[in-house]
């Protein structure tokens, strides 16, 4: 049984590690270097993860580029849970990972989207360039092709009350109020 889940796991964790369709998401600064990644001096499709969308519900990977503010969260929120599962996220650039320049000096904005959402992969610089963005992207390849299925489900629970806490939180602020 445990050779036949161990295979099933691996063709699914290779196809979807293969085939991350990232989300259209960028708030600022960082943006830029994101687009950048798609271009011909990069090209992010050696890696399978060119197909941006504009719908969450067709993507599975946020990279979220760019400060994200309080009055952000809600829709950062709403985002992420109206993608498909399972479902992964870069945290692109220092003001994402932990408010950057601002996390001492600013009121508004989010000291970190790990407050909001369960992130996989931190990638902190200002802005970082799109080498850094495959290499996250790679390194989140090779996260997903060492999980096992029944893994992401322990990850996901793990972060669930955060999220419904959050859901509540923002939710009286005009955020989503229902989870997905
Ligand atoms: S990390 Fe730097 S480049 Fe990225 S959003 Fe913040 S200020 Fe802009």
């Amino acid at each position: 049984m445990n050779i036949i889940l161990t295979s099933i796991d691996y063709i699914l964790n290779w196809s979807r590690a293969n085939s991350l369709w990232p989300l259209t998401f960028a708030t600022s600064c960082c943006g830029i270097e994101m687009m950048q990644t798609v271009a011909s001096d990069n090209d992010i499709a050696r890696f399978g993860s060119e197909v941006f969308r504009g719908s969450p519900r067709q993507a599975d990977l946020l990279i979220c580029a760019g400060t994200i503010t309080h009055k952000m969260a809600p829709a950062l929120l709403r985002l992420y849970q109206q993608m498909a599962e399972p479902k992964y996220v870069i945290a692109m650039g220092a003001c994402t990972c932990g408010g950057g320049m601002f996390a001492d000096t600013s009121y508004s904005v989010v000291n970190g989207i790990d407050k909001i959402i369960p992130v996989d992969i931190f990638l902190p610089m200002c802005p970082p360039r799109p080498e850094a963005l495959i290499d996250a992207i790679r390194k989140l390849q090779n996260k997903i092709r060492k999980e096992s299925v029944l893994k992401r489900k322990d990850f996901v629970n793990f972060h669930t009350p955060k999220l419904i806490e959050m859901n509540g939180i923002l939710g009286e602020k005009g955020g989503s109020d229902e989870l997905a």
